[in-house]
């Protein structure tokens, strides 16, 4: 019953795809989610990191289209590096857009790869027309998680580190009191 929300393969992230194994697999088209796919979502344009990728994809002789739910001006503006084929407001899961992309990059289908942090309209959307789908992990919630951990980390160590030095101060707050008390005690003996 789960079974159209699988994806066919899961990575990391883009740059671990075996694009020589898409290729014995006879995918010749990648249809590419933007937000956290390519680029974190908050990223108006392509950065190095996806600039590069896409350059591997041209040289291994695949074909690509970005497939995005965002709005034209998104699409544009991150296009304007890459200058792939490019669908906005593509609705995903619906399948129109992932059947028109196929169409832009002259390929069936069968051919082609969806590849998106989306289960529910990526992979199911590529899953709907038997298009071989990939999730990747979304590039924010990665950063968040690590800076969650971080952060986490962070508040073990100055926790660690307060109990110590209050222990510390509690000591010394006692001997102080302890030394002041002898002295008023010496003094009122004399
Ligand atoms: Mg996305």
């Amino acid at each position: 019953m789960l079974e159209k929300f699988y994806p066919d393969m899961f990575v990391d992230r883009i740059q671990d795809i075996e694009l020589l194994e898409l290729k014995k697999k006879n995918i010749k088209g990648l249809i590419l989610d933007i937000d956290n796919t390519l680029v974190p979502m908050h990223m108006r344009e392509a950065d190095e990191n996806a600039v590069r990728w896409i350059e591997k994809v041209k040289n291994a002789g695949i074909k690509a289209c970005i497939v995005s739910n965002a709005s034209s001006k998104r699409v544009i503006k991150f296009n304007e590096r890459l200058e792939l084929h490019a669908i906005h407001r593509a609705s995903k899961p619906g399948t129109r857009a992932f059947l028109k992309a196929a169409r832009l990059m002259g390929l069936n289908p069968g051919e082609t790869a969806v590849i998106g942090d989306q289960i529910f309209t990526d992979i199911y959307g590529g899953n709907k027309v038997d298009m071989f789908t990939i999730l990747v992990k979304p590039i924010d919630a990665k950063e968040w998680f690590f800076i969650r951990l971080k952060r986490l980390g962070e508040k073990i160590v100055l926790s660690e580190y307060n109990k110590r030095t209050e222990h510390k101060w509690n000591k010394r707050l006692q001997w102080k009191k302890n030394s002041l008390d002898k002295r008023i005690r010496i003094k009122q003996k004399g």
